[in-house]
């Protein structure tokens, strides 16, 4: 008897019509002698909604408050689909993040999972009861409801299977697998059969929302084996798991974008020691991410552009403190744009192959698109261009390397 932990995304789970069809799975998995815990997602759709319910009510709605609102939608798609399932004759309980003492860090909205009861779980299914949890919610130590960032039930589930220490991990969405670029946006996308937690988690760090970054760093550090595929179709979707020999042959294996991101430039600030740690400082201790930095120094002049990218999401907030920390340390201007994205490409094979880099900016080059920015690490390369482009440069780079046909 194998112990399955199966995660549901917000279009498997949109109407009662699909909350029957993820029920039948998880019946036929519970048939074939398994244990079955499910994960849920609120109904697609509906965590923007309540997003835009409070945004509507004011600008700036309060974290905490706004945690409670979020985790509502789970909490529909949980009761539901026990509902479903025992209407189905099948002994099944819900529970919310809280009742399984999913414990999280106090950050809302984007909070880390610290700890899960077993046990709990566990007593439950030597019960012979089907489990279902509401996914993307927690509890912090002060007993106030978190949300675990957008796409988060995909690290609940994972964040359960490596508590249980489940056999197998599933993460059913509504596309095949992960694919060498977004199917939706690229129809010569092709379905990767095995993908490194390495590659995994670059392609979800850059932009390849299939799977939230955290529930591959959860992966990865427990081992757990984690295979997406289609609630929609039958048939394997992609496994993520260890580094395998063969995977090396491969030079890239995707393509990845990021439309939610904006790029601040400092211009000629003086160029003495200290002035990065300044900033930078400023910039953490508001809570601020930062992604690329990049510094140019013009020795004539003496001073220094600073160049860094952050999320959307924290523009405004960014800006406002560029533009006061360039005021104090002399700099002479601030250019900011909120319309630029990230292209990456991800492949371990980059660990021992050049020449990835010189042919993507190649194939940027032929279509006319700018590069604005770049940055590299052992197995990815990203450019910060400009948004309207991103699209088409997913496309040329996919086509440059030849992802379609598998050999890239
Ligand atoms: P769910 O609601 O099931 O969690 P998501 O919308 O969060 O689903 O993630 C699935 C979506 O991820 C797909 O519909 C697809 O548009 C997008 N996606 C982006 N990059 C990739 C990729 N490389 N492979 C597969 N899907 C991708
Ligand atoms: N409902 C949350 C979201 O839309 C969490 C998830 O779907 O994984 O981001
Ligand atoms: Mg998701």
């Amino acid at each position: 008897m194998a112990l399955i932990v199966q995660k549901y995304g917000g279009t498997s789970v949109a109407n009662l019509e699909r909350f029957r069809n993820v029920a039948k799975r998880v019946v036929k998995t519970k048939d074939q002698g398994n244990n079955v815990v499910v994960v849920v997602s609120a109904m697609a759709g509906e965590t923007d909604r309540l997003l835009t319910l409070a945004k509507e009510a004011t600008g700036e709605p309060d974290e905490r408050e706004l945690d409670v609102l979020l985790a509502t939608g789970e909490q529909v798609s949980s009761a539901l689909l026990a509902i479903v399932l025992n209407s189905m004759g099948h002994p099944v309980k819900s529970f919310l993040g809280h009742q399984i003492k999913i414990g999280t860090d106090s950050t809302h909205g984007k909070a880390r999972i610290t700890s899960v009861d077993a046990d709990k779980i566990f007593s439950e299914l030597r019960e012979g009861r089907i489990v279902v949890v509401a996914g993307f919610q927690g509890e912090d130590e002060q007993g106030n409801i978190t949300t675990l960032g957008r796409g988060g039930s995909d690290t609940t589930a994972v964040a359960i299977a490596a508590a249980l220490k489940a056999d197998l991990c599933e993460i059913y969405t509504d596309v095949d697998g992960v694919f060498t670029t977004n199917p939706n946006i690229c129809a010569q996308a092709r379905k990767i059969d095995r993908i490194s937690y390495d590659e995994m988690l670059e392609m979800a760090s850059l932009g390849a929302k299939v799977l939230q970054t955290r529930s591959v760093e959860f992966a990865k550090k427990y081992g757990v084996t984690v295979h997406v595929r289609s609630s929609f179709y039958e048939g394997e979707g992609t496994i993520v798991c260890e580094e395998e020999v063969d995977m090396e042959q491969v030079l890239v294996s995707g393509v990845t974008y990021d439309m939610n991101q904006a790029r601040i430039e400092i211009a000629r600030v003086p160029d003495r020691p200290g002035i990065a740690a300044q900033f930078f400082t400023a910039i953490n201790e508001a809570n601020i991410l930062v992604d690329m930095i990049i510094q140019t120094t013009s020795l004539e002049e003496g001073s220094a552009n600073m160049a860094f990218t952050i999320s959307k999401a924290d523009f405004p907030k960014a800006l406002k403190l560029a533009r006061s920390l360039a005021k104090e340390l002399g700099a002479k201007e601030v250019i900011a744009e909120d319309d630029v994205a990230k292209v990456s490409m991800v492949g371990v094979g980059m660990r021992s192959h050049s020449g990835v880099a010189s042919k993507m900016f190649g194939a940027l080059a032929q279509e006319g698109i700018n590069i604005k920015m770049i940055s590299t690490s052992e197995i990815k390369i990203s450019c910060i261009i400009d948004t309207k482009y991103t699209e088409l440069a997913v496309r040329s780079l996919h086509e440059a390397f030849d992802l379609g046909k598998g050999n890239g």
